[in-house]
């Protein structure tokens, strides 16, 4: 759209015109899931947010490669699969399955690559022999280490004050806070029960920072355009990283650093350890609609807290339905010939407008202000009858172009679909036949489903709302 791309770029801490290293094309790198339980809608937070992200780069007109790893060896998956007594892969693959169901629900596109941790061991192995060629490691008992103190750079993501480095103290564990920016390890010694792998340095398993360093390099190039992950993985993972990347490459690693500030519950993370966490199924199985989810998790700018409350989805519930009534609008009430150039025009400059509004760094509640404002004066038109075919044809196109991007319109299912058309018809049997209790059972029915039939006079239609019963 000749759209100028700019972002907030946590390494200069500015924002900046994203121009890609080859012109026209992002390659993009996003921290995935660690594979021990199901995601939390706080991880779905980020995921969602980085297809925001990968739409709106395409909606720009950019050609996008992304790569999202699977953490499928990492400390949380090993105790799990030690207290269970389970093999790494039955800890790990029915969560790998449920991730890729979620995301489905959610309509976050699919990465070009989604690399698994377990089939790049090798590559890691080479990334630890060449910081080591480097100069920047050493090994203690059977594990290796990196030597900050060897690496000048060390803390230009995260903005480490020195006397926080305590350089010589070692961390073994995957996840440390910053007050603990010591040496971390890039090869862990075996332990009885853990699963390993030859190495230089003896039988053992890479350390988490490894992985991403690994499959970054090996599908996007020692240098690439785009990395992004939550706030939470600037330090220590994306700093450990950087680390690892430029000490043995030499090479600048990531040109763009982007993160999404976290989703919490009453002022704290929302997150597994604290217990205060709703996985997308919890939320599914109370009958939220994932649309509402998926609209409640993008609407605010990614970089500012999102507090969730069941309050706020019954909001984004309501603000998903202006759309679908709308449509359903559209398809119910018959339109006129002629035209509404006024109105055409209006479609193009909010289309316009969505595209300047995500090209600033993804101002998503300026992007859902143009649809918005279209759907009412849509409203206002239809009311005096001044929405023609042709410019119901430009709306839906319009509408289309809105939706590439937030994936919220209703994609109606062909089995949902006949099922409750033959439900209605039930319910219309029932009436003619005066059996009032039965064509109110069927009623209530839909309604439990959180489909809500209206009774007009061209006959019965229905659309998706909030499930009675939802809390
Ligand atoms: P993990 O599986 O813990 O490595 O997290 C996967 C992704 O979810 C990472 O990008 C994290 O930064 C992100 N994440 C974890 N908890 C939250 C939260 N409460 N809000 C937003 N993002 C989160
Ligand atoms: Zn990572």
């Amino acid at each position: 759209m000749g759209i100028v791309m700019r972002i907030y770029n946590t390494l200069t801490r500015k924002m900046e015109e994203l121009e890609p290293i080859e012109a026209g094309h992002v390659r993009m790198y996003t921290c995935g899931p660690t594979v021990y339980d199901f995601a939390h809608i706080g991880n779905f937070r980020a995921y969602v947010w980085e297809d925001l992200l990968r739409r709106s780069l395409k909606f720009l007109g950019f050609r996008v490669t992304q790569v999202m790893n699977i953490t499928d060896v990492e400390d949380k998956i090993i105790r799990k699969m030690i207290a269970e007594k389970l093999t790494l892969e039955q800890a790990t693959q029915p969560y790998i399955d449920a991730f890729f169901q979620d995301i489905e629900t959610l309509h976050v596109e699919r990465a070009e690559e989604y690399p698994k941790a377990t089939d790049h061991i090798a590559e890691m192995i080479e990334i630890a022999k060449a910081l080591e060629a480097n100069g920047l490691t050493y090994e203690s008992q059977g594990s290796l280490y990196y030597r900050i103190e060897s690496f000048p750079q060390y803390g230009k993501l995260s903005n480490l004050e020195n006397r926080e480095v305590k350089s010589g103290a070692r961390v073994d564990s995957d996840e440390y806070e910053k007050d603990d920016a010591r040496d971390f390890v890039l090869w862990k010694a075996s332990k009885e029960g853990e699963p390993t792998w030859d190495s230089p340095w003896g039988a053992g398993r890479p350390g988490w920072h490894l992985e991403c360093s690994a499959m970054s390099m090996k599908y996007l190039g020692r240098t690439f355009d785009l990395h992004t992950g939550g706030v939470d993985n600037i330090f220590p993972h994306h700093e450990n990283e950087i680390a690892q990347s430029e000490g043995a490459t030499g090479e600048p690693f990531v040109r763009y650093w982007m993160h999404a500030a976290h989703l919490m519950v009453e002022g704290e993370k929302m997150a597994k350890s604290k217990g205060n966490f709703y996985t997308l199924r919890d939320l599914l199985g109370k009958g939220h609609d994932p649309r509402a989810i998926r609209w409640l998790l993008l609407g605010t700018h990614y970089r500012g807290p999102l507090n969730f409350t069941i309050e706020g989805l019954n909001q984004a519930t309501s603000e998903v339905q202006r759309i679908d009534d709308l449509i359903a609008r559209l398809d119910r009430e018959p339109a006129g010939d002629g035209e509404n150039a006024e109105f055409d025009a209006r479609v193009a400059q909010e289309v316009q407008a969505f595209g300047e509004a995500l090209a600033d760094d993804l101002d998503v509640s300026s992007a859902a202000g143009a649809l918005f404002r279209l759907i009412r004066e849509a409203h206002v038109a239809m009311d005096r009858g001044a929405l023609p075919v042709s410019s119901r044809e430009a709306l839906r196109a319009g509408l289309g172009r809105f939706d590439e991007v937030l994936a919220i319109v209703e994609t109606q299912d062909a089995a949902i679909d006949d099922e409750v058309e033959d439900l209605i018809r039930q319910r219309n049997d029932a009436r003619k036949n005066r059996e009032f209790a039965e064509a109110d059972r069927i009623r209530d029915e839909l309604a439990a489903r959180g489909i809500v039939l209206e009774d007009t006079p061209q006959g019965t239609v229905w659309k998706k709302g909030r499930p009675t019963g939802a809390a």
